[in-house]
């Protein structure tokens, strides 16, 4: 241990957090993620090996990711003008973007919602201020959206589209409103997009302030670690400036460029994880004392009523099932609990966990 103390070491704010926990999940069956549940097909996983031994790993990787950039913006239609900022998941786009702003900058976003925003601003020392949603609609506060905008004058809004935990879509004429009156930059969080049938993409070039952001995780490639954003070439090039100049490494830059060149199979499997979620929800919807909110992602909320999440939860783990508790942070997520979709098979076994832990 150093001589001086840790609390003399290390900001305050650090040493009052705690780590971003992930549960161990051997042996479950893992719903607890958003993660694509589907392996690649044989051949392809064949070919993606072949070309593997290409990948010249004795050097580093290319710092600006030509060449998976041009397959990035194919794939997601990103327009000429804007520029493009690849980071180590969008997790890492999220630092980047709140290490680049001032020491006092104000940091707003709606709550619940994914919780990186939260830590990582805290983690920096910024002022973080989370925006309750509307109870029963999950949908954005807008009346009170405006009086904050216009109080704390945030140098940054996160807003996810479609929004984890709650899976529902936000009104685009609000976001657009936000967009229009928010002093600073405006992050449209597009995580889920594979799975939904709304994006910001197309506004790029009619909002100066607008940064979407998407990642190849939920698509099927959560082990690659790759995100990215897209904006005003003005905006990015400062977010270029604190990045590490190899954060993006070359078997996850070859990789994700062959999955995009490749990428029938995913959105395949997409297509089929869409299906599942209708069919999961309709199961849900079924359930006497569930209640279960509309999604656009591969995930569903739903609320317990006549029984704590904390017991349905502990009983789905006892039979071998892992989802993602929400209860304990409370609030909006009281007695709420978050399924992933995955495999037929998969989501049958959790259906009939949860009909058993009710019981
Ligand atoms: C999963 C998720 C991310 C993080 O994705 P990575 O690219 O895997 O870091 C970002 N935003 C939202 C809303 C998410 O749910």
């Amino acid at each position: 241990m150093p001589t001086q103390p840790l609390e003399t070491l290390f900001r305050p704010e650090v040493l009052s957090m705690s780590a971003y926990h992930v549960a161990d999940a051997s042996n479950f069956i893992k719903l607890d993620a958003m993660e694509n549940p589907y392996n690649w097909p044989e051949d392809i996983q064949a070919r993606w090996l072949e070309a593997l031994k290409t990948c010249p790993i004795n050097r580093y990787p290319d710092p600006e990711a030509k060449t998976l950039a041009v397959a990035l913006r194919r794939a997601n239609g990103i327009p000429e003008q804007s520029a493009l900022l690849l980071g180590n998941g969008s997790d890492e786009i999220i630092q980047i973007l709140l290490m680049a702003l001032n020491a006092d900058a104000v940091v707003l976003a709606p709550e619940p919602g994914f919780v990186m925003y939260k830590q990582v601003a805290q983690s920096l020392g910024l002022h973080y201020r989370g925006l309750p949603l509307l109870a029963d609609s999950f949908a954005l506060d807008m009346p009170a959206m405006r009086t904050a905008i216009a109080e704390s004058q945030p140098a940054l809004i996160f807003i996810a589209y479609p929004n984890n935990p709650t899976g529902n879509l936000f009104d685009a004429e609000a976001i657009k409103e936000i967009l229009t009156i928010a002093p600073g930059l405006v992050v449209v969080d597009e995580a889920y997009a594979p799975f939904a049938d709304a994006s910001f993409i197309g506004e790029l070039g009619h909002y100066p302030n607008l940064l979407v952001m998407r990642t190849v995780s939920k698509l099927g490639l959560a082990g690659l670690r790759l995100g990215f954003l897209a904006g005003e070439p003005a905006i990015v090039e400062q977010l270029h400036k604190v990045r590490l100049p190899y954060n993006i490494n070359s078997l996850t830059q070859l990789t994700v460029g062959f999955a995009l060149d490749h990428g029938g199979f995913l959105l395949e499997q997409t297509q089929t994880l869409r299906g599942e979620r209708t069919l999961v929800f309709q199961a849900l919807e079924g359930m006497p004392n569930i209640q279960a909110y509309p999604s656009a992602a591969n995930f569903i909320l739903f609320r317990t009523l006549n029984k704590a999440a904390d017991t349905v939860f502990a009983s789905l783990k006892s039979q071998g099932v892992l989802i993602k508790n929400l209860s304990p942070q409370g609030g909006l997520l009281h007695n709420c609990l978050r399924v992933t979709i995955g495999k037929p098979e998969e989501n049958q076994a959790f259906l009939s966990a949860l009909a058993a832990a009710l019981n």
